[in-house]
């Protein structure tokens, strides 16, 4: 039941935010994700997008769910718990979910328009999770019971891999890494202070 969890201890791990890019053995130059895209439950697909469409990656913070699987069910509406909330989308709507463990979950295809971000974000983005409930703007208390707490050491450390790895395949642009707060006003506290700071050290603005 692990998989089903809503919250746990997020900051046991947590290192200064300026040492982790550079932590020796901390950083793997290239990661391999974990395939589940035909793995996590869903009941529908979404709508297709040509890759070269895709000139962007926004990062995201889950705000509770800790695993793909979970954010997958609640992005179906299908709560664990058994609450009726959720969002009634056919599919997960990230591309990747870093867990804390720092292991890298390929949720959907590159072509998938999931509905991540919002507006014209959603076709040209590719969304990235990273699990975990992070304090951001206008975001300061726990809620709901969720324990507010910090990126793990472990995500920090497969940042930069995260990004090359997916510029790589999908050849975006260093300065076009962003935050789903930098895609309009709706959500300043996604993906978080501390995520928002490895994603400025990261693009160099
Ligand atoms: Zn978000």
């Amino acid at each position: 039941m692990s998989e089903h969890r809503m919250d746990g201890p997020l900051s046991g791990n947590f290192r200064p935010m300026e040492n982790l890019l550079e932590a020796p053995g901390l950083n793997p130059t290239r990661i391999t994700p974990i395939d589940v895209r035909d793995n996590l439950p869903h009941t529908g697909v979404w709508p297709s997008r040509p890759l070269a469409d895709i000139t962007a990656i926004i990062h995201h913070q889950s705000m509770g769910m800790l695993t793909a699987r979970g954010i997958a069910h609640y992005h179906q509406n299908v709560d664990p718990r058994g609450t009726p909330y959720g969002r009634g989308w056919p599919a997960i709507a990230y591309h990747l979910v870093v867990e804390q463990d720092g292991r890298v979950y390929w949720c959907l295809p590159w072509e998938a328009r999931s509905y991540h971000s919002g507006g014209e974000a959603n076709h040209y983005g590719v969304g990235v999770c990273w699990a975990g409930n992070f304090p951001g703007p206008g975001y300061q208390v726990a809620y709901s019971g969720l324990t507010l707490g910090h990126p793990t050491a472990q995500q920090a450390a497969v940042f930069r891999a995260v990004n090359d790895l997916l510029r790589e395949t999908l050849n975006v642009q260093r300065t076009e890494v962003y935050g789903h707060c930098d895609q309009g006003k709706k959500k300043p506290a996604c993906p978080g202070d501390e995520m928002m700071a490895l994603v400025s050290s990261y693009r160099g603005w």
